[in-house]
């Protein structure tokens, strides 16, 4: 097997909430990366998503388990050092453009502010990479002395991609990038950064709660629930040949646009909410909730295993398929 670009294994994070209190954000979750690769990671909010990225990363320090980057071991916990050499190689793409800009730093200085960081460059080169960054996105020069607020969202979006990318890292974590626009600058934003990934030959690691938009943009998709991954696979053979239940019942509740498709007509909407990660059941975390429970799952919860008699590599976490 060649090395992916990242992997990590039985990555765990929690959170102490006070009163002997623990969120499960994240337990036990192996996930491997490949260069130039595009994965999906999918569920319903709170399911662990951005906490996973936010981690790998080195945002949260790991309560226990490992992570790589290209065979290197990332430390458990981040210090100075460690954020300025791998902020080259790794950066995020947040989900809301409103906060995630300082809102009283001005353009230029928002994409340039890595550039000082992480990168020995002049100042007349932070300059110069700062007007080309804001091209490559659809901004120009005139915009770098302005302030986030004279944007509009698709533009705000377009400015944390430039700062992301000013930097070339190799890998991306984009935690739902177009979750909070309008519908009509959506397809802009995705194509502009299938455009970016296809000439920098990025790694991305692409977070949303929709699977129809996951499966346009990616190669495989992973699908969380409650903290842990259920189902990996290739993006259009989970989307079309879901196994899980869980998975089956998020296509369902995301029905494709179309309203003729037999998908949205049929689809039903997921029973109840997502329960919380402080008193974990034991057995499969999807149990609660699953309309294929049997009795094995209230008692242990199954492994992430490969699934037989199928030509790809598909993983289910399921007694059906054990
Ligand atoms: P997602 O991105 O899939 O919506 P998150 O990773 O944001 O999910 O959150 C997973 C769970 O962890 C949620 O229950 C959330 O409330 C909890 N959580 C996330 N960050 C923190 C934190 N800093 N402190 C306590 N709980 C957190
Ligand atoms: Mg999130």
């Amino acid at each position: 097997m060649t090395e992916a670009l990242v992997e990590t294994k039985l990555l765990t994070k929690h959170f102490e909430i006070g009163k002997g209190q623990t969120v499960h954000a994240l337990d036990d979750v192996s996930l491997r990366i490949e260069p130039k690769e595009i994965l999906g990671l999918v569920g319903e909010s709170g399911s662990g998503k951005s906490t996973y990225g936010k981690t790998l990363i080195g945002l949260h320090a790991k309560t226990s388990g490992d992570a790589w980057l290209r065979g290197e071991k990332l430390p458990q916990r981040y210090k100075r050092l460690h954020f300025q050499k791998l902020g080259r190689d790794m950066q995020m793409i947040f989900q809301d453009p409103y906060s995630s800009l300082n809102p009283r730093m001005t353009v230029g200085e928002i994409i340039g502010e890595g550039l000082r960081l992480h990168r020995e460059v002049s100042g007349s080169e932070v300059q110069d990479r700062t007007v080309e960054w804001l091209r490559r996105v659809g901004l120009n020069a005139d915009h770098m002395s302005r302030y986030p607020h004279e944007f509009s969202g698709g533009q705000r979006q377009r400015i944390g991609i430039a700062r992301a990318l000013v930097l070339e890292p190799e890998f991306v974590v984009c935690d739902e990038p177009i979750s909070a626009l309008d519908v009509s600058v959506q397809a802009q934003v995705v194509n502009l950064l299938d455009e970016l990934k296809a000439s920098m030959g990025l790694t991305l690691l692409f977070i949303a709660h929709d699977l129809s938009i996951v499966r346009y943009v990616s190669d495989r998709i992973a699908v969380m629930y409650l903290g842990c991954v259920i189902e990996t696979g290739p993006a259009n053979s989970v989307f079309f040949d879901a196994k899980h239940p869980y998975t089956e019942l998020l296509i369902q509740s995301n029905p494709e646009p179309d309203p003729k498709s037999e998908r949205t007509r049929l689809s039903t909407r997921m029973k109840g909410e997502i329960p919380s990660p402080v008193n974990i059941a034991p057995g499969c975390r999807f149990a609660q909730r699953c309309p294929k429970v049997m009795d094995v799952c209230r008692e242990q919860a199954p492994d992430l295993l490969p699934l037989e008699g199928v030509s790809e590599e598909r993983h289910v976490a399921c007694y059906l398929y054990q």
